[in-house]
């Protein structure tokens, strides 16, 4: 397969769509990204990378922040994180309120905004520095030393997360949240201000298709059962309420945000990151989707 052929046929079949997307505007920093934006890189795990467009321009990465979050509070506390947040695909809408009450304040998984929570109480309980220690991971991981949060995107996540103060406050009050609910939401609402490129993401994720092992680093970030879960859950939980339609369209696990960005793996084989800011109405990147589709059906490869 040439990949490098493929990147440059790709923007020609999915271009029609960046119009026709919704962008992010609950903030004025998402709301500002030009449409036309769209970038992608996929990196090989024989140290082939291949990348198109705006793949070095760095966006929002908003909920794929998650995926990382999730990794670190694993390695920290281990399967005691199952007893504070469940691992099934929620079927509702992401900052859902309803469903955490009648589930009595044990979030479904921890890509949902109340799991992640929990997620970044966890982080909050174990480090000393959990913001720092957040950012050094994904410095780490995807080898660029100068990653950082965006201050403008992370203030106004605090000045318009009233939903999210909702929820924490809810896990609060079902002692689900150990930690003060102000410092949960600062380290939740600069979680989802880190801005990466396509590139930096794609290395940040490659460890996911290497059973933990980060090839640039040569050393295991995460145990290959950590990595079984985490892509289980990227596959059932990662892509909002569209999950179902993902797999069966794209068939890999993957985690979007609604900066317009999708990280997704091909165990044994690559990582790839898409980013186009206009969003279908799940919340996931219309073109980043088909460009996605289009690799898996070009290539004839999928975890299916
Ligand atoms: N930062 C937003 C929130 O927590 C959106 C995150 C996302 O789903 O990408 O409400």
């Amino acid at each position: 397969m040439d990949f490098d052929k493929l990147m440059q046929e790709l923007p020609a079949h999915v271009q029609d769509l960046f119009e026709r997307g919704r962008i992010a505007s609950y903030i004025p920093a998402l709301a500002r990204v030009p449409a036309h934006k769209f970038g992608m890189t996929l990196c090989r795990l024989d140290g082939s990378s291949h990348r198109v467009g705006d793949s070095e321009e760095r966006f929002s990465i908003q909920s794929i922040s998650k995926v990382f979050s999730l990794s670190l509070a694993m390695g920290l506390v281990g399967d005691a994180l199952w007893r504070r947040v469940g691992r099934e695909p929620s079927g509702n809408r992401f900052n859902s309120l309803v469903q955490l009450e009648y589930e009595r304040g044990i979030p479904r998984n921890p890509f949902i905004n109340a799991g992640a929570l929990v997620v970044c109480d966890v982080l909050q309980s174990q480090l000393g520095d959990p913001k720092r220690a957040l950012r050094d991971y994904l410095r780490l991981l995807s080898g660029s030393q100068d990653i950082d949060f965006d201050a403008e995107v992370a203030r106004s996540e605090a000045e318009t997360g009233f939903i999210n103060r909702a929820l924490a406050n809810f896990l609060k009050g079902h002692d689900n949240l150990h930690n003060d609910v102000d410092a949960v939401l600062d380290l939740y609402f600069h979680q989802c201000a880190l801005a990466l490129s396509c590139s930096e993401l794609a290395r940040a994720t490659l460890h996911l298709a290497n059973r933990g092992v980060a090839p640039h680093l040569q050393e295991a970030v995460l145990t290959a059962p950590q990595v079984k879960r985490i892509n289980a859950l990227m596959l059932t939980c990662g892509t909002y309420d569209a999950v179902g339609e993902f797999a069966f369209r794209v068939g890999l696990p993957a985690k979007s945000g609604v900066g317009g960005g999708i990280c997704a793996v091909l165990p044994g084989e690559y990582a790839v990151t898409v980013w186009s800011p206009g969003l279908d109405p799940s919340g996931n990147s219309l073109a980043g989707g088909a460009a996605l589709e289009f690799l898996t059906a070009v290539t004839g490869k999928s975890v299916f």
